[in-house]
């Protein structure tokens, strides 16, 4: 520990943006602290589902050995169905290598522990059981964190630069006021573990079904016969229909014909969390003097599939870039840590605003039945489905008139 309590940086939650964000900075040189209010290995209300672009972050982070070392499944497929029952599975596509890709489901008590120890490993220092509860401002700018350890002894860390990591309700993002929760681009989720779920196979499941639209139910097969199961709807949505998360997916565990036969003989292992994610449509500033908000704190998740582990992954890297070319430039102003927000935008805003477009139509009953439909018999709209599913710029296709009229006329 420094003894005078000062860091290059501070980061404020070791989930995946915050430990990833740890490690590249810690790889480079600078000290970097990273502290969390939980202790590891800890649960995160979560899918599971670890898809392409948090793969590609973990390579880089030379993780993908030490996550498939650990229980996970590997997931080959996605499976999805319209509310009138169609089902289709379509195979993840091969990767522009030619190879075979997959993505993995890995508990988060797991995966976010192998990230967290890498970034251990790497050299930040870290301090668990700490809840920040502050931000040190000198003329309006950040200059270090105020927080309290388990037993209540008051800290206080500098930094010359602090990163909120810390998650959907992330204080250091509400201290800046800049956090916003909007209806609209928030969504509600709830997920439990299962065993023994009949007829899983090594696809994610994504069912579009009556009670839960616009929303989906999940079934995400897990290692050891288990499954995690959920559902998630847009918290306006779901206000303005009343409707009760977690009644409206045990009606469709217990009496929907497509999945009651498959839970006859599962069985519920601890018990049903919820919690929720700031979706990507709506954006809010995520650089500042002296700060820089990742993951969820920087409201990056996916709009259309609820994924928010590879945005995470994925801004904590871009986050430790701009960190240190100002460390190296001495210079910890809005205006040089801009850089990172520009790169942000430039690297998600296109596939966040796509993913907004495709969850609004998703929340049409009647164009999901018919888009399953001609998906089971349509390779061109099987294959956009599948495009989406590794590159969500794909997703442009949805939105393209004459794709269309191309499905209308097959
Ligand atoms: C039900 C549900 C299902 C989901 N399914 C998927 C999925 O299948 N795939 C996917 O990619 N994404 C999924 N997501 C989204 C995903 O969970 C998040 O996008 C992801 O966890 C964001 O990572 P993060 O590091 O930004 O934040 P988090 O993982 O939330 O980590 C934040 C960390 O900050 C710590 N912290 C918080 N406050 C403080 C404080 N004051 N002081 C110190 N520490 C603090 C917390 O303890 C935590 O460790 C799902 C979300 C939900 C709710």
């Amino acid at each position: 520990m420094k003894e005078n309590n000062s860091y290059d940086v501070v980061i404020v939650g070791a989930g995946p943006s915050g430990s990833s964000c740890a490690a590249f900075l810690a790889t480079k040189g600078h000290s970097v602290l990273l502290l969390d209010k939980a202790v590891f290995p800890r649960d995160k209300t979560c899918g599971d589902g670890i898809s392409g672009k948090s793969t590609r972050i973990l390579k880089d982070l030379g993780l993908s050995k030490a996550v498939e070392s650990q229980p996970h499944s590997i997931i080959t497929g996605v499976a999805f169905s319209s509310p009138d029952g169609t089902m289709v599975e379509i195979p993840i596509p091969k990767g522009p290598d030619g190879k075979v890709s997959y993505g993995y489901c890995s508990r988060r008590e797991v995966f976010d522990n192998v990230v967290f120890q890498n970034a251990k490993a790497k050299g930040a220092q870290v301090i668990e059981n700490f809840t920040v509860t502050d931000l040190v401002m000198v003329d309006g700018k950040v200059t270090g964190i105020k927080g309290k350890t388990a037993d209540g002894t008051e800290k206080t860390f500098n930094a010359k630069v602090v990163v909120g990591a810390d998650g959907a309700n992330s204080v250091v993002a509400t201290k800046l006021g800049v956090r916003e929760v909007k209806p609209e681009h928030w969504c509600a989720a709830i997920r439990a573990y299962y065993k023994n779920v009949k007829d899983c196979k090594q696809n994610i499941e994504l069912h579009f079904v009556d009670g839960l639209i616009p929303g989906y139910f999940w079934i995400f097969p897990l290692d050891n016969g288990m499954a995690n199961v959920g559902a998630g709807m847009v918290l306006k949505d779901m206000n303005s229909q009343g409707v009760n998360l977690k009644d409206a997916t045990m009606k469709v565990i217990t009496d929907n014909p497509k999945f009651k036969e498959r839970f006859a003989g599962a069985s519920l292992v601890g018990q049903w969390k919820g919690w929720n994610l700031p979706f990507g449509s709506n954006k809010w500033p995520v650089a500042g003097d002296g700060w820089i908000l990742v993951g969820d704190a920087a409201s990056l998740v996916d709009p259309f599939t609820g994924e928010g582990i590879g945005n995470a992954l994925l801004s904590g890297k871009l986050a430790a870039e701009t960190i240190s070319q100002a460390i190296a430039a001495k210079d910890f102003s809005k205006n040089f840590l801009f850089a990172y927000e520009k790169e942000l935008r430039k690297e998600v805003d296109p596939e966040l605003k796509n993913s907004f477009r495709m969850q609004k139509l998703g929340s049409h009953k009647l164009l999901l039945n018919f888009f399953m439909h001609k998906a089971a018999k349509n390779a061109e709209v099987k294959e956009a489905i599948a495009d989406t599913l590794l590159d969500s710029n794909s997703r442009k296709k949805f939105l393209d008139p004459l794709f269309y009229v191309r499905v209308l006329l097959s």
